[in-house]
């Protein structure tokens, strides 16, 4: 069975070291014939690479515990046992500790090499390094065009891309190809001129992104200075400085509607301040209890979920590990990063960088201009190619839809169905379910939505094998 994988990065990572895994627990457990995997990977990037960990920047740390990092949901202490014997961690420290990103990734392709060697011939995997630009179907399976022209035809296909592009819609003119413009600070080498080019920067968007970028800049020279901007002006929370564990709470009569959910929740955090002394525990339990919660609005509340409430819940559910803060506090009362509350209404190229108009009249200057808003989030205007041929927006035959306001694609379970509801030979995980269960972008969800797109192209594999296995095992 021939699978094509779009997507390289930590999801389509998982679901290889997840097939790899399942196809030898098959084996091993006598489980009858399973016909051999073979994975087309299409990534231009190297495997494990994405957004969050291809950086090589040490400072730049996991924003969840190690605890919380492992491949397997079922082997809750795997990534802190192999940061004990890479020397990262001391034996018996408390696992409540925040790696940095790029030893993660290390990690995963140990984990994932050592399980495509266990599965022998049962998983193999070949690595193209291009861009997928289209998707058809093709008889029962699929046909997916490459950036260079080629095609691969696959009977099923996993569609592993993240948000596959940046925002810029708070850009008041194009700034497409200028000068001491980053666009994308995650894209390889793009904040390397940045970094090492000296004088102040202006960043746009105060997350998770920005608060990397700013560690990387300032930690450079302390001449350095950021101000970064945002419409709310808000920094993400840090992690408490020691594990305080998750109040999960019962949601079962929590209502359907925002305003019940909201009061709910309201209850909830002032019952953990009061018995816990502290937020976090309330928040962390109830991201156990989002995709239930979420399933319960209508269209009408998600979208008054995301103008209203999606960025407070962001700042609280996404936080910096408290190392990360105390380089942020610090720069912060040396004056060296300044967070502004406020749009961008005006960019001015000025001789050497920037003139950059915020809401209010404040005008900064600076050398560079850098782009951390993120992905926009409605996939229908992305402008992906593989997207647009996925929901016919190209003019071909849509295999795909997406919710009502177009921030995941419809599946059931993570298998895509179109917009009749019709199974496709596609599956797909990470940010581009957020429709259905909007907390889907982080290693904790991935990790188990990758397990089960593993287990479904298996039992595909065993359903394929299954009429030569019957012939096997008929006497002769
Ligand atoms: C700065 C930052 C820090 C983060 N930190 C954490 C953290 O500490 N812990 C955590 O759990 N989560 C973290 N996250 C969330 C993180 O995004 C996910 O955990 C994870 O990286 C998502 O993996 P992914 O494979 O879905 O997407 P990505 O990592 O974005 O990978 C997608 C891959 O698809 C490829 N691709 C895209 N389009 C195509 C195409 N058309 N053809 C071929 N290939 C294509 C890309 O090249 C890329 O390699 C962080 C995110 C960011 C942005």
């Amino acid at each position: 069975m021939r699978v094509v994988v779009v997507g390289g990065g930590a999801a389509g990572s998982l679901v290889l070291l997840h097939l790899a895994r399942g196809a030898v627990a098959h084996r091993d457990g006598r489980g009858g014939p399973l016909e051999p995997v073979d994975v087309v990977l299409l990534d231009p990037g190297e495997q494990v690479s994405g957004a969050a960990f291809s950086t090589t920047d040490p400072r730049h740390l996991l924003n969840v515990p190690a605890s919380g990092m492992s491949v397997d949901a079922e082997h809750r202490f795997d990534f802190v046992d192999w940061c004990v014997t890479q020397g990262l961690l001391a034996e018996g420290a408390a696992p409540y500790w925040f790696a940095p990103r790029r030893e993660w990734a290390r990690y995963l392709r140990e984990r994932l090499a050592a399980a495509l060697a266990d599965a022998g011939d049962l998983v193999s995997v070949r690595h193209v390094r291009c861009a997928a630009t289209a998707v058809d179907r093709a008889g029962d399976g699929v046909r997916v065009t490459l950036a260079d022209g080629a095609v691969v035809d696959g009977d099923r296909l996993v569609l592993a891309t993240g948000l596959p592009s940046v925002g810029e819609d708070w850009a008041p003119r194009d700034l497409t190809g200028q000068e001491r413009y980053v666009a994308d600070p995650w894209l390889p080498g793009a904040l390397a001129p940045v970094v090492d080019g000296g004088g102040d920067v202006v960043v746009v968007g105060t997350g998770l992104t920005m608060v990397d970028v700013a560690v990387s800049i300032l930690g450079s020279s302390p001449e350095r200075r950021v101000v970064a901007c945002s419409r709310a002006g808000r920094l993400p929370q840090p992690h408490a400085g020691s594990y305080l564990g998750e109040v999960v709470p019962d949601v079962t009569g929590w209502g359907g509607t925002l305003a019940e959910v909201r009061a709910a929740v309201a209850e909830h955090l002032d019952d953990v301040v009061a018995t816990r002394g502290d937020w976090r525990p309330a928040v962390d339990g109830i991201r156990y209890r989002v995709a239930d919660l979420w399933a319960r609005l209508d269209a009408a509340d998600r979208a008054t979920f995301l103008r209203e409430v999606a960025g407070t819940w962001g700042v609280h559910r996404h936080r910096m590990p408290p190392s990360t803060a105390s380089v942020v506090d610090e720069a912060a009362e040396e004056g060296r990063l300044e967070v502004r509350a406020g749009g961008v209404v005006g960019v001015e190229p000025a001789r050497d960088g920037w003139v950059v108009e915020l809401a209010g009249g404040e005008r900064v200057t600076a050398r560079w201009l850098v782009n951390c808003t993120g992905p926009r989030s409605d996939l229908r205007r992305l402008g992906d190619p593989v997207l647009d041929s996925l929901l016919g927006l190209d003019g071909t035959s849509a295999l795909a839809a997406t919710d009502p306001l177009g921030l995941g694609l419809a599946t059931l379970d993570g298998r895509v169905v179109d917009a009749t509801g019709d199974l496709q030979p596609v599956w797909t995980l990470g940010a581009l379910r957020r429709g259905e269960l909007w907390e889907s972008t982080a290693i904790p969800e991935i990790r188990v939505q990758a397990a089960r797109v593993a287990a479904d192209l298996l039992d595909e594999a065993v359903n394929a094998a299954a009429p030569l296995g019957r012939l096997q095992h008929q006497p002769g």
